[in-house]
């Protein structure tokens, strides 16, 4: 079953050739900004034209930075006249990243998300909650739009207030959420606090979740915790926002949009290719954008392509789940971390919540690395010895898992400050 099946099924030729005319007029487009107009590979290639995808290694890279740096109308192609909405990310450091869209670009975005939903189950019969910011983050928004194209019921529910996200989802049988993966352990303490079980309580049966790093382990967790499917949804404003790459029902790794992006996985130090399999920087390339075509974006996210083709029969090749950014790595005592490494293992043991966070200090000249993790309701007591295995348990754990001993502290459930948005996990308080 899929939404467009000549496209997502389109054999890899067809598809190659698809995208060879779409990055030539992608080209063309793109040189209508400052930006690109200035940068002669790609100019001349709008002269020469692009004859087979390979020649894709011949542009240049786009970064972060060129972004930041051509704030905020470099990357513009057309006149402000037919852009038609804005979207921006966080931006902690200097100017926000800024992305534009005109009609085009928000009915193609909007497309590819009803694809992406209905690849993962979503239907037309489904009532859909999206407990996700509206505003400059897209995955209000974002998903809005699909969930509308693909004839959901919606519930624009917004973020937080987890009383009432529970009482819309009794009161309108809502059997879809969207969510990101930290919110949820939350979402369902409020359930148990109110003496509700979401299984028999709700109609609920699929979850998307995405937007920040989650383990395997994470998301089984929430599938156990409300007995429900939950679906991983990738994507970066950059390239739109959600509707990058998404998992089918097979649960196998994310289809990742080849009619609409060129994926390359690179090394981020070499900038080559990396060997088919491994992992590398996630490198796009968009195909279907007007008002704001990137050319080989670094989205700094690391991640590998899955072999063979996938049993639901998409031809789109399939991705890793995010592993971490190379902007995320801890360097601590020469050993290189992700904080995945450490959620890994968090999220296998019952005995803890899903919320942790990871501090970096110095400490008589050496670099330490401080887990604070909650222990669960139920498994917090007043027991020192069940707190001394734990502990012992968990630091061996981590160490086995990052090579470096951490200093492991347990505290009470409900204590480590939540952020409003994405979960900010690492804390680097560290001596420069
Ligand atoms: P911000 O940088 O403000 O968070 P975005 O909303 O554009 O802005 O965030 C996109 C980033 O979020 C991606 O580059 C990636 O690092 C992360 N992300 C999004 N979806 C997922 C996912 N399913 N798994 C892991 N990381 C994700
Ligand atoms: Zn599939």
């Amino acid at each position: 079953m899929y939404w467009e099946k000549e496209i997502e099924t389109l054999d890899r030729k067809s598809l190659e050739k698809l995208q060879v005319d779409r990055l030539t007029g992608t080209l063309g487009q793109a040189v209508k900004s400052s930006y690109y107009g200035r940068i002669s590979e790609i100019t001349d290639f709008v002269e020469s034209g692009i004859k087979s995808i390979e020649q894709i290694s011949e542009l240049p890279f786009t970064t972060k930075e060129d972004l930041r740096n051509n704030f905020p109308w470099g990357f513009l192609t057309t006149g402000k006249k037919e852009v038609i909405r804005l979207h921006s990310s966080s931006g902690t450091t200097g100017n926000p990243i800024v992305v534009y869209h005109n009609r085009h670009d928000i009915n193609s975005w909007a497309n590819l998300m009803a694809r992406s939903l209905f690849a993962a189950g979503v239907r037309d019969t489904d009532v859909f909650q999206n407990i996700c910011g509206y505003g400059l983050f897209t995955g209000g928004l974002g998903f809005q739009y699909g969930i509308e194209k693909l004839g959901c019921l919606s519930i624009p529910a917004g973020a937080g207030n987890s009383l009432r996200q529970i009482k819309l989802m009794r009161d309108f049988g809502t059997t879809v959420v969207h969510a990101i993966p930290s919110y949820l352990g939350r979402l369902y303490d409020v359930f148990k606090a109110e003496g509700l079980d979401p299984r028999k309580d709700t109609n609920l049966h699929t979850f998307v979740v995405g937007a920040e790093p989650h383990t395997e382990e994470h998301r089984q967790r929430i599938e156990e915790m409300f007995g429900v499917k939950a679906y991983n949804s990738f994507g970066l404003s950059e390239m739109n926002g959600p509707g990058v790459a998404f998992e089918c029902k097979e649960q196998n790794g994310l289809h990742i949009w080849e009619d609409a992006y060129i994926v390359e996985i690179i090394d981020p130090k070499t900038l080559l290719p990396v060997a088919d399999g491994e992992i590398g920087e996630l490198v796009m390339t968009t195909l279907d954008r007007q008002a704001m075509p990137l050319i080989r974006y670094r989205t700094r996210d690391l991640t590998r392509f899955l072999p063979d083709q996938c049993e639901c029969g998409r031809t789109h090749r399939r991705i890793d789940r995010i592993s971490g950014r190379t902007d995320d790595m801890i360097i601590i005592k020469g050993c290189n971390i992700f904080p995945m490494q450490i959620e890994k293992v968090i999220m296998k043991l019952s005995e803890v919540g899903d919320d942790y966070r990871i501090i970096l200090e110095t400490v008589d000249s050496q670099d330490v690395i401080i887990v604070e993790v909650e222990v669960k309701k139920d498994w917090f007591s007043g027991d020192t010895t069940f707190f001394d295995k734990l502990k012992k348990r968990l630091t061996h754990l981590i160490r086995d898992e990052v090579l470096v001993s951490p200093v492991v502290k347990l505290v009470e459930p409900g204590s480590i400050p939540k952020s409003e948005g994405k979960a900010v996990r690492v804390f680097d308080c560290r001596k420069k």
